[in-house]
């Protein structure tokens, strides 16, 4: 079987489906989907993250939920968790300089939320000798101080797109057309919980909504608000989106996203408006959204960056490289950004802002 026939046996039998039910199918269908049957990381895959392009990046990290540690009391028994851990290199990075910081790594437990087996075994081999745990979603993590990390993860979790009527809204489904998978729209109706939409966008034009969002937020809010602890959430996206951001990519280039399902991937811009306000609906404190290459410098990445170039002997370029592929506006500095979540009360994460 190939998803190109599961998704065309699925539309025949149910009719056309959401674009999130597509995503979701594309991403994580169990013996299908892409994250389930590869691992896409690095220069022979996909496309390269933040933690894959430096070690100052994990680095800088885990040192700021360390400190965010220390300044909550330093809890003798916290979780520290990372949502959507890829090859695990962030944590790793993030336990190697936060274990420089006194009692935080035998304070931490780690678990890791992944539903990819393949990448599970992949960070079981890079995190050999950290004990960590696995669990499917983020419901399941311990009811402890909860210190949490997310780079690109939520960009991952299925969207729905609407595209504005008049006061209605049609949303855009994947059907098939002459047995090939295409684009349309259902009829128009209202969406109460889009009216606040109807301010800022005309006739004609996309939104997009994020149902898996409000769940996951939820648990690590609720968590962080009533036990303490920090959440660091990075992705490419913006207070608000606007407009069809989906996105396919397939060896480091964009493709259709309606091409080889399965086979690249499938993103869409992260609406951290959505995710501060349901991490503030559930008692959560969050910071201002700051562009990803601001926080790093704050943090001091400039500092790093130029001791590890000066050990580095012929290889202190390469580490130039990184430093301004992180952190340039041309680069990953803007597009991407970082929200912070923390408890009411106490301060906010270092490098950011309440
Ligand atoms: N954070 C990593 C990887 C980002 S890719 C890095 O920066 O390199 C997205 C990751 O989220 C993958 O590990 C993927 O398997 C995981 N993932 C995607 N959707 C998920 C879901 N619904 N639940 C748990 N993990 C998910």
């Amino acid at each position: 079987m190939t998803l190109d026939r599961h998704l065309a046996a699925r539309i025949r039998a149910e009719g056309p489906i959401s674009v999130a039910d597509y995503m979701a199918d594309c991403l994580m269908h169990p013996t299908l989907g892409y994250y389930s049957t590869r691992d896409p990381f690095g220069a022979d895959g996909d496309f390269v993250t933040a933690p894959e392009i430096s070690q100052m990046f994990g680095e800088l990290t885990g040192l700021a939920l360390a400190q965010a540690w220390l300044d909550q009391g330093c809890a003798k028994r916290i979780t520290l968790a990372e949502l959507g851990p890829g090859r695990g290199t962030l944590m790793r990075d993030m336990m190697r300089a936060a274990s420089r910081v006194p009692g935080f790594t035998d304070a931490a437990r780690i678990v890791l939320v992944e539903t990819s087996p393949t990448l599970r075994k992949v960070q079981r081999g890079t995190l050999a000798g950290l004990n960590p745990e696995w669990v499917d979603q983020a419901a399941a993590l311990p009811d402890d101080p909860l210190f949490v990390v997310a780079n690109e993860f939520f960009d991952a979790l299925p969207i729905r797109q609407f595209e504005r009527g008049g006061t209605g809204w049609r949303e855009r489904r994947i059907t098939l057309t002459d047995g090939r998978l295409s684009a349309g729209l259902s009829a128009e109706t209202a969406m109460p919980s889009l009216t606040h939409r109807l301010e800022d966008t005309e006739s004609g034009q996309i939104v997009e909504i994020c149902p898996a969002v409000g769940p996951v937020i939820q648990e690590i809010a609720g968590r962080i608000a009533a036990q303490g602890g920090a959440a660091l959430i990075f992705d490419y996206g913006d207070w608000r989106s606007l407009g069809d951001t989906l996105q396919a990519v397939r060896g480091h280039e964009f493709v259709p996203v309606l091409d080889h399902p399965g086979q690249s991937d499938l993103t869409a811009h992260v609406d951290f408006e959505a995710l501060a306000m349901a991490a503030g609906g559930h008692g959560c404190a969050y910071t201002h959204l700051t562009p990803q290459g601001v926080f790093l410098e704050r943090l001091g990445i400039t500092h790093r960056a130029r001791s590890l170039a000066s050990a580095a002997g012929d290889k202190a370029d390469e580490i130039a490289a990184a430093h301004r592929r992180l952190t340039h506006p041309d680069e990953m500095g803007t597009l991407f950004k970082v929200l912070g979540l923390y408890p009411k009360g106490e301060s906010a994460p270092p490098g950011l802002e309440p």
